[in-house]
């Protein structure tokens, strides 16, 4: 059960990468943490990690974003104790295929767009209401490098990533007059599993994208992310690009 005196914060893909990192670090602060991704036995191993080592509780979800039914079904009926989520990291998503638009699957186009846009939409949705009644909360949508600029073979992975972006102003023109804060993390290279996904599990490739320089890692986004939270309740820190200092 969680403790009252703790703020309650919801990281998605807490399986992995960024939203792991964010996870374990949001525990550390003193946030009981509802962790969700699909991997159950990751969350588990997550949720045992995060009460052994700090003071925080957890609450694991297994659902997958892109189904409005999971995400209703799991967040819209938490116990009571979870329902007055002040902090909402936004970070399930994946690149998929990376091919020349002419090449690409339209399997790979879905699971993008499904994931990053309405998976997004659809969290926001079931979580907001709640933050807007109390007049209080801060949501992190991870963006990308790839919403600001589009690079070859990027095509649909930096059109779901712009979207992230615009998602983000308006979901800050539509709540800021509640009190709630809305956050972009727009992260350049990441060593995380997200090159695995990206290339479709073939090793040789995904681990070519770090060579010759040093990426940042989930850890460092989760910097970012204890940053802007650290900040006076004033100040909305509404948008950061956070790159390796080798990545121009
Ligand atoms: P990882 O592959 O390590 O983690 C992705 C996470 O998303 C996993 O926990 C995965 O959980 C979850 N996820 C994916 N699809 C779904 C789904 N349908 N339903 C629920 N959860 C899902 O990658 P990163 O940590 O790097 O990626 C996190 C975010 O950061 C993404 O939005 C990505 O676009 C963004 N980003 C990453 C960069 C990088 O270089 N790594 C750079 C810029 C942005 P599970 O599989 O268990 O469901």
């Amino acid at each position: 059960m969680a403790k009252k005196s703790h703020p309650i914060a919801l990281v998605t893909g807490a399986t992995s990468g960024i939203g792991r990192a964010t996870a374990l670090r949001l525990g550390h602060m003193g946030y009981n943490v509802i962790i969700t991704g699909r991997r159950s036995e990751r969350l588990v191993a997550l949720s045992q990690e995060i009460e052994k080592e700090t003071k925080s509780h957890t609450l694991p979800l297994v659902f997958d974003v892109r189904s409005f039914e999971e995400v209703q079904k799991h967040l819209g009926t938490l116990p009571s104790e979870w329902t007055d989520i002040e902090v909402l990291v936004n970070n399930a998503g994946l690149a998929a295929g990376m091919e020349p638009l002419q090449d690409g699957l339209v399997d790979d186009w879905e699971r993008m767009i499904d994931t990053n846009i309405k998976g997004l939409l659809y969290v926001t949705k079931v979580v907001s209401p709640r933050m807007i009644a109390r007049g209080r909360g801060h949501i992190f949508n991870i963006g990308s490098i790839a919403g600001r600029e589009v690079y070859p073979s990027g095509n649909v992975y930096c059109a779901t990533k712009h979207a992230v972006d615009a998602l983000s102003k308006g979901m800050r023109i539509d709540m800021h007059k509640y009190g709630i804060k809305v956050t972009q993390i727009a992260p350049g290279a990441v060593e995380t599993e997200f090159s695995l996904v990206r290339f479709h599990d073939d090793t040789a490739r995904a681990e070519k994208v770090y060579e010759g320089y040093t990426p940042l890692t989930g850890d460092d986004i989760a910097s970012c992310i204890e940053a802007a939270l650290r900040l006076p309740d004033n100040v909305c820190l509404a948008d950061m690009l956070v790159l390796p200092k080798a990545q121009g």
